[in-house]
């Protein structure tokens, strides 16, 4: 049950969502690029934006790491770090044959969407995998089962879905996708595979339906919501989609303060902040004391859930 916001009493107000910004799984992959700074020295060399945020990147690179695309990029025996996002096998395989001591961040609900690739594709399953094309959780997921995993990039592609047997499908869906459109996909799909197999548990992680529940609580009362995020992320992009979808005036996404545009606040009394996953907090603070010298100094904030999920450190980081 939830308690509604107060209504606008006409000043400049601004609702906080809560909860927002880092999830455990970023918090964790952050953490263990610092861990293998301290413990290998730099540079320790990192396969892809560690997450999906351009501020984090930039304060781990001034701390001594070196993003870099692909394995192959890592010089000889040095370190490497794979991103929250997963990565195939066949990444692994690689890092061993280039001698790379190869530190593996991916957040454990990714690597759990693995597990479950791999065990249905060994029964013999098809996966409509349920995702964005070129993200790289889905080309990570994709990976463990090649040939079995078929990617449904939203309800529109349903109907060119094709499998080799109609009574052994199954789906599973990237982590960070829009609740709401995910069960349009997923109905969609069984009303053309009645055998369809749901996942045991949500692969939509926590964290993300959690930024959705908190963004649907203060769009409504928003004339305007903020969402802090860079635009590779694709759980912020959602969480524009859910704030104009639940009754927000606009919604935007911006990767600090600086983004702000000054006529976006022209007649707004209340603003909507919240943040995605890969969001460290500085950036939302800078928001709010941006949005304050507009006026908007009283905040207010609107939590939906109280999050206490942790992940411990990779093998070999996590201390003595
Ligand atoms: Fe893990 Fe979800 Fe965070 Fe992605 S958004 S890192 S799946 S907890």
């Amino acid at each position: 049950m939830t308690t509604p916001v107060p209504a606008t009493t006409g000043h400049r107000r601004v609702l906080l969502a809560a909860p927002r910004g880092y999830c455990a799984g970023v918090d964790r992959a952050v953490l263990t690029v610092e861990k293998a700074l301290e413990l290998y020295g730099p540079p320790v060399y990192v396969r892809k934006q560690i997450v999906h945020n351009a501020y984090v990147v930039r304060v781990l690179e001034a701390k001594g790491a070196v993003f870099v695309e692909e394995t192959g990029e890592v010089p000889e025996g040095a370190v490497v770090v794979f991103s929250a996002h997963g990565v195939a096998p066949e990444v692994h395989d690689e890092a061993a044959a280039r001698g790379l001591t190869a530190i593996d961040a991916t957040c454990p609900l990714v690597t759990k969407v693995h597990k479950e690739a791999r065990r249905f594709a060994d029964e013999g399953y098809d996966i409509l995998l349920i995702g964005h094309a070129g993200h790289e959780e889905v080309i990570g997921t994709m990976g463990e089962a090649p040939g079995r995993v078929h990617l449904v990039d939203g309800p529109e592609a349903v109907r060119d879905v094709r499998v080799r047997d109609e009574h052994k499908v199954v789906w599973l869906s990237q982590t960070t996708l829009s609740v709401d459109e995910t069960m349009e996909t997923v109905e969609r799909l069984a009303a053309r595979f009645p055998a369809l197999i749901s996942p045991p548990s949500d692969d939509i992680c926590y964290a993300t339906q959690n930024r959705q529940l908190a963004v649907t609580r203060i769009a409504p009362d928003a004339q305007l919501v903020l969402v802090v995020g860079s635009s590779n992320s694709s759980n912020s992009l959602r969480l524009v989609e859910v704030a104009l979808h639940a009754g927000a005036g606009a919604a935007h996404l911006i990767d600090g303060p600086e983004e702000i545009d000054e006529g976006w606040l022209r007649g707004v009394t209340t603003v909507g902040v919240t943040s995605g996953a890969s969001v460290p907090d500085a950036l939302v603070d800078g928001v709010l004391a941006r949005l304050a010298e507009h006026g908007f100094g009283d905040v207010e904030i609107v939590r939906s859930v109280t999050e206490r999920q942790r992940f411990a450190l990779p093998r070999g980081l996590d201390g003595p």
